[in-house]
C-alpha cells in the first residue's frame, strides 16, 4: 500500500496498533488529548527535540529503524540528564513524498523498540506532508521526586567534573561518514574495519544513560548534570554558566574507546578536537564533591557504564582544556556544527 492511499488517520491507526499502554497511561492515542497520571509526589519533566533531514541526519546514512531509535534516544537522554524516569512520548512527523510506507513502518518499529527498552509509552503526535525533507519532532515526559531532580545549576568550585562512557566516538563516526577523516583501510580496498563500524554505530544508534542518570540522581551525590549532545566543552559550558563557575578539563584523562584509539592510529595527531568538541555521544557530564569519588565509581559501574573524573570546577569563569604538561588546547569553535 502507498502512504497516499492510507492517509493521515490510516497512518496514525497503523502506528497506534503497535503501541501498548504504558505506566500511568489512562487514555492513549486516539482521543483529543492523552490522559496520564503522574506518580503521586513526583514532578513532571518535559523536553522536546527536532530532527531535520539534511541538518541532523541524512536518510542515505541512517537506516529508518535506527533513525527511529535515535529520534527517541536523544530525547530520553535529556530525561537521563535530569536524573528522571522516562514515561511518555509524543511523535510528530512531517513526511516528504518520497518516504514510503515501508520506510515509515521501519522507522516506527525502531522508535517503539527503544521505547520498549525504557518503558516509554507513545501517547500521541501528529503527521503531515513535508515539502522539504523528513522532519521529526519528539516530546518526552518523565518524572522524579522533586529533591532528586539534578539541574545544570548546582556545580560548586572544587567539585570534580565527570563523564560517563567514552568521548568522541560519534564525532569520529560522523567525520568518517562525511569523508573528513579517511578510513584507515582506504588504501587497502576501502573497506571499513570493525573499529570504524563501531564508531559510526555510536553516531547512528546512541544509548541514553537512563539507569546511570537515575542512580546518580537518587544517590544525592552529584551537584549538576547534563547530557553531552553538542560536545563536552560546549555542554560543560552550560553547566558553568548556570552554576556561575568555570572548569578545567584534563584532556589526557578523557576516556577514549579502544575503537577510537585504533581508528585514529593512522592520523598524524590524536583528534582532541573531536573528543572535546564533537557532539552526539549522549553520555552524561556531571559534577560532584571530590570525596564522593569512590561511591560514584561504584554507583556508575553498577548502573552499567563506567564514569571517569576528567577535571575540576573552578571559581573563576571560563572552561578550558589542558594537557598533562600544562599546555592549553587551543580554544576553537566549541560545539557540534550541523553538517549542512
Ligand atoms: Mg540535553
Amino acid at each position: 500500500m502507498k502512504l497516499g492511499e492510507l492517509g493521515e488517520f490510516g497512518l496514525i491507526s497503523r502506528i497506534a496498533a503497535n503501541v501498548s499502554m504504558g505506566h500511568g497511561v489512562i487514555t492513549g492515542i486516539g482521543d483529543d488529548a492523552a490522559v496520564t497520571a503522574v506518580t503521586p509526589g513526583m514532578q513532571l519533566l518535559t523536553s522536546t527535540d527536532m530532527l531535520l533531514e539534511g541538518v541532523h541526519f541524512r536518510r542515505s546514512w541512517h537506516a529508518p529503524y535506527l533513525l527511529g531509535r535515535k529520534s527517541l534516544a536523544v530525547n530520553i537522554s535529556d530525561i537521563a540528564a535530569m536524573g528522571g524516569i522516562p514515561r511518555w512520548a509524543t511523535l510528530s512527523l512531517a513526511i516528504p513524498k518520497d518516504c514510503s510506507l515501508e520506510y515509515l513502518d521501519s522507522f516506527t518499529k525502531g522508535f517503539l523498540s527503544l521505547a520498549a527498552d525504557h518503558g516509554v509509552a507513545l501517547i500521541g503526535g501528529d503527521t503531515c506532508r513535508s515539502n522539504s525533507g523528513l522532519i521529526i519532532s519528539v516530546t518526552i515526559q518523565g518524572e522524579q521526586l522533586p529533591e532528586m531532580v539534578v539541574r545544570r545549576s548546582g556545580a560548586q568550585p572544587g567539585d570534580e567534573i565527570w563523564v560517563t562512557g567514552t568521548q568522541g566516538d560519534a564525532a569520529f563516526g560522523l567525520a568518517l561518514l562525511e569523508g573528513k577523516i579517511a578510513p584507515f583501510r582506504q588504501g587497502r580496498g576501502g573497506e571499513t574495519d570493525d573499529a570504524e563500524r563501531y564508531l559510526i554505530s555510536r553516531l547512528l544508534d546512541p544509548t541514553p544513560r537512563i539507569a546511570t542518570g537515575r542512580a546518580l540522581a537518587e544517590s544525592g551525590l552529584v551537584t549538576a548534570m547534563i547530557d553531552i549532545s553538542d560536545g563536552l566543552m560546549a555542554d560543560f559550558e552550560h553547566i558553568a554558566e548556570l552554576s556561575g563557575v568555570g572548569g578545567t578539563i584534563q584532556a589526557d584523562t578523557l576516556p577514549i574507546s579502544p575503537a577510537l584509539q585504533s581508528a585514529s592510529q593512522h592520523l598524524s595527531d590524536f583528534p582532541y578536537s573531536l573528543v572535546l568538541s564533537g557532539g552526539e555521544d549522549y553520555e552524561l557530564a556531571f559534577t560532584a564533591p571530590v570525596d564522593h569519588r569512590k561511591k560514584i565509581i561504584e554507583i556508575t559501574k553498577k548502573s552499567g557504564i563506567d564514569a571517569t573524573p576528567v577535571g575540576i570546577v573552578t571559581s573563576s569563569p571560563g572552561v578550558k582544556a589542558v594537557r598533562s604538561d600544562g599546555s592549553q588546547i587551543a580554544p576553537q569553535a566549541h560545539g557540534f556544527t550541523h553538517f549542512t
